[in-house]
């Protein structure tokens, strides 16, 4: 892999004759055709050749159903599927496990069976999360990794460009086509200095965050880099990139330096270390390259900060974060912390957060709040329950639970609040939009370090700064918590617990992959009409989403899990949790054919049977979040024709259009405001074209009509997408010719 990488460059280099960053060197290095391909920041599509596909089981199955329509007996790139986001946390790991294989059989079976029929290694439920699997056995420094899962990015904390994509995006390489992606633009974070005391690599990305917001790194790579980075683990920078999601980036990347060479010696790959080490002048950034925006960062000032609620990149340092809590009246009694998912449970993050359980439970005190621990994976869970972390954790008053995503993606049967009661949670995870973690509105969640976690736990109410404020020990003395500590790596090495992976079978040809007509959980697919050539006149709009309309409002997740490989049943959560400009509600549009207000899907089917194309109007960042490509396979099974917004969040507005769906932005932005959700509008799709604009013709209530143009980032290739019906159609009529 390395030389080709320099083989790759070389022509890359002599080509464009400057200074390369990081991430410029993975993505062109597994350029297509290094000689031909337009290379551009910001504009130019590459055709990439990623080294790995992975996918999660939520995601896996659609993408499998996809990939087993296109007609291939294996897959033709490395590929996994983990099974991690379908085991709903309720009493505790082993029990929920043993429910969630009870419940999820047939999806599980399904997965066992077609990864052994097409050649895809499968982790079962229990191995523990994607991203944290991925870094243990399969991220390299210099590798280029697609995965169905927004917080791919992770393995960022190995040297490796992992981006997370939509099914349909892992179908493509799967089947050895090239993947797609418009050319990032580089965003440098310089880290100087050191983090110490209650500083963690997590607060490195809470302020990012807050500087760059969720719109701030849409369209670019964010590129760490400078002294600062060495003083990091390697699963530290990991959760870094994890989080790097949140500001819409696509994707985060660190350069090779010890500590990754450390966790690959430590994770049984130091060959693949001393290849990098041999290969460390392409590891990094060149000389004097340039970035499209440099931030810089002090580690050594950095505060601990904690963001939220309802969005992460509200940072707010611990200093200042009482006063938040008071001045915008957010409920101070906490009631559950949570520690452990994809992006913090590291050993080192599960060391420094027993350290602090130690030293509480030394004063005799114990967990105020509820307190949940989710470990990553298997091997890490097996190793911090041997080094006694685990134990600590559990005596403080933690419930174990699987190693899965659990309350992280709404798999959370929580019982301690009403629905609508307001209250606060604070987790070591990456996201909290409202509602992700237990379905309830009114709580509010917030995103910190495990660290931060355990002390505020501990405590029981936001109210708690451990860096200056002391509590009374069991004799009702003051005491002010010791700083945690923790190691990066188990010096007894790593545990890898009870085996999960099942390996594919040499002979494959004699495994059947069923899938029953009767199934609410498997659907097998249909191929989308193609275009039928014709401009749309008269369309209603389905719904005008007011504000933020993240693919959790589009396609939620929580109970809906379930329906991920059966089209037709999820559809039905079409865009439950959008807000209607026109009411300010959620799941209730009126239906322009009957008057009547009704449910969002159904609406939508009542005016697919009727014959009657419809769109969707949105706001910015629209399908902000996650890579689901449901949320733009829903809107197309239920009769769609477009989603007109101000902007798209990128992974979205690839996944509509593979769909054959047509994402469009205003020119102008404030055409938004004049649009009013009862007006019809007509769709000039004829004039399709690459570069240029479509017309929009709006039709008022009251007869009057106003036109104003739409812009799109289709290429000559995903237009033919749109006129085949999908690219799966075109994939397909490919194979056949
Ligand atoms: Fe699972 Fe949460 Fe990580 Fe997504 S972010 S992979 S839901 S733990």
């Amino acid at each position: 892999m390395f030389p080709k990488m320099s083989e790759n460059l070389a022509i890359v280099r002599s080509r464009l004759n400057r200074p390369l960053t990081y991430a410029e060197k993975i993505l062109y290095s597994h350029l297509d055709d290094p000689h031909g391909q337009d290379i551009e920041r910001g504009k130019s599509y590459l055709k990439l050749r990623p080294d790995r596909v992975a996918l999660q089981d939520a995601t896996a199955q659609m993408a499998i159903l996809q990939f087993m329509s296109a007609g291939m007996p294996s897959v033709a790139t490395p590929t996994t599927v983990h099974c991690d986001h379908l085991i709903e946390a309720q009493i505790g790991g082993e029990k929920d496990l043993a429910r969630a294989q009870d419940i999820n059989k047939e999806v599980y079976d399904f997965l066992s069976s077609s990864c052994a029929k097409y050649n895809i290694g499968f982790w079962r439920p229990g191995s523990g999360i994607i991203h944290q699997i991925v870094l243990e056995n399969y991220a390299f420094p210099g590798g280029l990794m697609i995965g169905t899962d927004s917080h791919t990015p992770n393995a960022g904390g190995l040297g490796m460009c992992a981006i997370g994509v939509g099914g349909a995006d892992a179908v493509d390489v799967m089947a050895n086509l090239p993947w797609e992606l418009k050319a990032p633009k580089i965003t440098g974070v310089r880290l100087s200095g050191e983090l110490s005391g209650w500083t963690a690599p997590k607060d490195i990305i809470l302020k990012v965050a807050g500087i760059l917001t969720v719109k701030g790194g849409t369209g670019s790579i964010i590129e760490y880099h400078g002294p600062g980075v060495n003083t990091l683990s390697s699963t530290g920078m990991g959760t870094i990139c994890n989080m790097g999601a949140e500001i819409g980036a696509t994707t985060s990347v660190f350069p090779f330096n010890d500590s990754m060479y450390n966790y690959l010696a430590a994770t049984k790959r130091k060959a693949i270390g001393d290849f990098a080490r041999a290969y460390a002048q392409e590891l990094h950034e060149d000389k004097g390259a340039e970035y499209d925006e440099l931030i810089e960062l002090n580690l050594s000032e950095l505060e601990p900060h904690i963001n939220g609620p309802f969005t992460p990149d509200l940072a707010t340092p611990i200093s200042k974060f009482k006063e938040a809590v008071e001045t915008n009246k957010w409920p101070s009694e906490l009631k559950v912390g949570l520690i452990g998912s994809c992006t913090n449970s590291s050993y080192e993050d599960m060391s420094r957060a027993a350290s602090i359980a130690r030293d509480a439970l030394n004063h005799g005190l114990k967990a105020k709040s509820m307190f949940t621990v989710t470990p990553g994976s298997e091997q890490i869970r097996a190793t911090v329950e041997r080094d006694g972390q685990l134990e600590t954790l559990e005596e403080f008053g933690g419930l174990i639970l699987a190693n899965a995503c659990g309350p992280c993606i709404g798999q959370w049967d929580r019982r301690d609040v009403k629905k609508g009661e307001p209250n606060s949670i604070v987790s070591s995870y990456n996201r909290n939009f409202t509602g992700r973690n237990d379905a309830n509105p009114a709580t509010h969640a917030f995103v910190t370090s495990p660290d931060l976690v355990v002390a505020l736990t501990l405590a029981g109410t936001l109210n708690f700064n451990p860096l200056t404020d002391t509590l009374k020990d069991k004799d009702g003395n003051d005491f002010l918590l010791a700083q945690p500590t923790g190691d990066g790596l188990p010096a007894a090495g790593y545990d890898p617990g009870r085996d999960t992976y099942q390996a594919p079978p040499t002979d494959r040809i004699s495994i059947s992959v069923a899938v029953s007509p009767t199934s609410d959980r498997l659907q097998i697919l249909q191929p989308f009409n193609p275009w039928d050539g014709k401009d749309a006149i008269g369309v209603p709009i389905l719904i005008k989403a007011k504000g933020k309309t993240t693919t959790d409002h589009i396609s939620m997740a929580g109970p809906w899990l379930k329906y991920r490989g059966h089209l037709d049943n999820i559809s039905n959560n079409m865009l439950i949790g959008a807000i209607n400009a026109a009411n300010g509600e959620a799941n209730k549009v009126k239906n322009v054919t009957t008057g009547e207000f009704d449910a969002v899907p159904a609406t939508a089917r009542d005016y697919k049977k009727k014959g009657i194309k419809w769109v969707v109007i949105g706001d910015w960042n629209y399908g902000e979040g996650s890579s689901r490509e449901h949320a733009a396979l829903e809107p197309r099974h239920l009769g769609g024709l477009a989603i007109i917004t101000r902007s798209f969040a990128r992974i979205h507005e690839t996944n509509l259009k593979k769909q054959g769906m047509l994402p469009l932005t205003f020119v102008n932005p404030e055409d938004y405001d004049r649009i009013n959700p009862d007006d019809t509008v007509d769709l000039l799709c004829t004039e399709l074209a690459v570069g240029k604009p479509m017309t929009l013709r709006v039709r008022t209530k009251d007869g009057k009509t106003w036109e104003t143009e739409l812009s799109h980032t289709f290429n000559e290739s995903q237009i033919q997408w749109f006129k085949d019906g999908s690219a799966l159609n075109t994939m397909a009529k490919a194979a056949a010719s």
